[in-house]
């Protein structure tokens, strides 16, 4: 059988979750030297450490079936390749910025102005549904220097705490997208090769299903069983199990990350005690 070949960033704010990735899927390799190559002893895949930038072109021309990108690479580069699945991390935005004196309306404040960039498309992409006319310099790194050395008036560049924006005297004043690591592939797999990428998302969805649940234990008098297994559904039903105490019962179930915290505060409300919560490592639903 032929290896599914990854094509992952080489080093970069995408290395490390990539691998990670890789790694709570239960797919092992040897990850020792930087080298180019890698490959898997109990799955077949094999490992292609690239910039990041050139993954996209990668992917469309077959050297790598499936690769690991920042959004915001991928629809600067359009290349034609299957977006198929989002992965939750490398989470950032790509955004307009000004010297921080600067008086910002909006959008139009760019009007006959000059911009620089790294994503150029994107960019006039974004410009041009707004109606706005400016000059985009495209540059290839260290974008926020461009408006102390005169080059331009703001830029667009991705941002995630905003910190470097800030050391440079600039603010962010717009959102031009929201981005986040995803999963794309070549277009004409084998289906051989399709096999193993939908073998390969059913256990991404089983890590990224567990990481957005919570397994949850907790005591409650039976007379409140009614209220807490409503706020439970869980995957199927909750467990209940009858606690040694006359009256009382155990109850265990999976609650969503998103409305956890909610949820905490109606059960308490509802009688619960003794709540333990618990991370799940995997969910197959
Ligand atoms: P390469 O050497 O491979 O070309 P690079 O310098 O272009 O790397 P990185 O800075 O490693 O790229 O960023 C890779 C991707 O990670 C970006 O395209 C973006 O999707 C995401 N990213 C960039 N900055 C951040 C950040 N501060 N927080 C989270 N994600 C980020
Ligand atoms: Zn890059």
């Amino acid at each position: 059988m032929s290896n599914l070949k990854v094509a992952i960033q080489k080093s970069g704010r995408l290395s490390e979750d990539s691998l990670k990735l890789f790694e709570e899927c239960g797919i092992k390799f040897n990850n020792g030297a930087k080298k180019l190559k890698a490959h898997s002893h109990n799955f077949p895949i094999e490992f292609l450490f690239l910039r990041d930038d050139d993954i996209p072109g990668y992917v469309e021309d077959g050297i790598a079936d499936i690769g690991i990108v920042g959004q915001n690479v991928q629809d600067e580069y359009q290349k034609e390749v299957e977006v198929i699945k989002y992965l939750g991390f490398s989470k950032c935005r790509l955004s307009l910025a000004v010297p921080r004196e600067e008086e910002y309306k909006d959008v139009t404040y760019f009007e006959g102005k000059n911009i620089a960039t790294s994503y150029p498309n994107i960019l006039k992409a974004f410009l041009d549904e707004k109606g706005v006319s400016a000059e985009i310099h495209t540059i290839s790194g260290s974008v926020e220097i461009a408006p102390g050395i005169g080059l331009a008036e703001g830029i667009c560049d991705i941002v995630s705490s905003g910190s470097t924006l800030m050391s440079n005297g600039l603010k962010e004043v717009d959102t031009v997208m929201k981005s986040e690591a995803v999963m794309v592939a070549n277009k004409e797999l084998t289906s051989e090769k399709q096999k193993i990428v939908d073998q390969l998302i059913f256990r991404i969805n089983a890590v990224l299903e567990g990481k957005n649940n919570k397994y949850v234990l907790l005591n409650a008098p039976n007379d409140s069983l009614d209220t807490i297994i409503s706020l439970l559904p869980g995957m199927r039903s909750p467990t209940v199990l009858p606690l040694a105490q006359d009256g009382w019962s155990s109850i265990h179930s999976v609650i969503n990350e998103d409305d956890f915290w909610g949820n905490i505060e109606k059960l308490r409300e509802a009688g619960a005690e003794g709540i333990l919560v618990v991370p799940i490592e995997k969910m197959i639903k």
